[in-house]
């Protein structure tokens, strides 16, 4: 069994003979952006470095799989957000909003595929392919159609539409979840195995638990079965109020923080719908703790049930690559 095939039958919830173990969220550190010489904030736009940078967590630190681009800012880019791109440390973000005042004027941008930083995105996963070969996964990360709508209308307005004006609501959720399909098959096209889609504005910390199910749900719903091959679903934050919600999302898989306290519980709750990646904790343990810690917690998931060893969230840049080697070797002595 390769690494591809463990990884998408391990997402699937097929038998694999050990816990494939990568990231499935933000996974660029600066000790390998100065290995690579493929920094930040240019391996945002850059698709030789972005496919260098990402290329390295797999070859430096043993992770299984390649994981690319670094920020949740791609497509709004394209959709019209404005975007700081940030530093050596800091992830790309939103700074404007092309519809705070309605959804009145909304407009696609024709050729959507070919504006802002897509292009870039497109060629370095080519490049990752050809480097790589066919047994290595690649995952692509992308933001959310959740997550794209409020940057388009900004969280404020977005959140203030849910309780307000739930048509207008319905409508940019909707505009945003096209554009998160167009997006995705064309990653799908150009030869990615896996999307990875942090949605952090559908936590249950910004979004009330019945808005998720009422609105929020049915538009990611529509998202997954707009798109052809399998998608990890990630919120942040403690979602165990929305766990099985999640679950019905039509996601291959979510993937969880460990802000989910009870990591055997929710795979009780929604095992039999859905797979969970996650939840070594990036902050407490991958930045801060050392290889004892991260082993103790990587151990800790595997017992519990995980199916894909990984960090619970995007990781700091200044994370240690001793420590995301600790995530690989925790899992090799679990099986020894
Ligand atoms: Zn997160």
């Amino acid at each position: 069994m390769n690494m591809k095939e463990r990884l998408l039958k391990a997402l699937k919830g097929e038998e694999v003979d050990k816990v494939p173990v990568c990231t499935v969220t933000q996974s660029a550190i600066v000790e390998l952006m100065d290995q690579t010489g493929a920094a930040w904030p240019e391996a945002h736009s850059d698709a030789q470095k972005m496919a260098d940078l990402a290329i390295a967590s797999y070859e430096v630190c043993g992770l299984e799989g390649v994981r690319a681009p670094y920020c949740l800012t791609v497509l709004a880019e394209a959709m019209g957000c404005e975007v700081n791109m940030g530093t050596k440390n800091r992830q790309p973000s939103v700074t404007d909003h092309p519809y705070p005042k309605g959804v009145d004027n909304l407009a696609m941008p024709e050729n959507l595929l070919t504006v802002g930083r897509i292009p870039v995105v497109m060629e370095a996963m080519k490049l990752i392919r050809d480097k790589v070969g066919d047994e290595v996964p690649i995952i692509a990360g992308m933001e959310g159609p959740v997550t794209l709508a409020s940057d388009l209308a900004s969280v404020k307005k977005f959140m203030k539409w849910s309780i307000k004006k739930p048509e207008d609501f319905q409508t940019i959720l909707d505009f945003a979840c096209d554009a998160c399909i167009e997006y995705a098959n064309a990653l799908f096209d150009a030869g990615v195995d896996v999307i990875s889609v942090p949605d952090p504005v559908s936590s249950p910390d910004l979004m009330a638990p019945d808005t998720f199910d009422k609105m929020l749900k049915p538009c990611l719903q529509k998202f997954a079965d707009g798109v052809k091959g399998p998608m990890i679903l990630h919120v942040c934050g403690d979602v165990t109020p929305i766990l099985e919600m999640m679950a019905d999302c039509h996601f291959e898989s979510i993937s969880i923080e460990e802000k989910v306290k009870d990591l055997k519980g929710a795979k009780a709750k929604v095992g039999d719908k859905v797979t969970i990646c996650g939840n070594v904790s990036s902050p407490f343990v991958l930045l801060a703790g050392d290889e004892a810690a991260v082993k103790a917690a990587a151990t800790k998931a595997l017992e519990d049930g995980i199916d894909v060893l990984a960090p619970g969230c995007g990781i700091a840049p200044d994370t240690p690559v001793a420590n995301l080697k600790a995530m690989v070797e925790a899992r090799d002595e679990y099986y020894a």
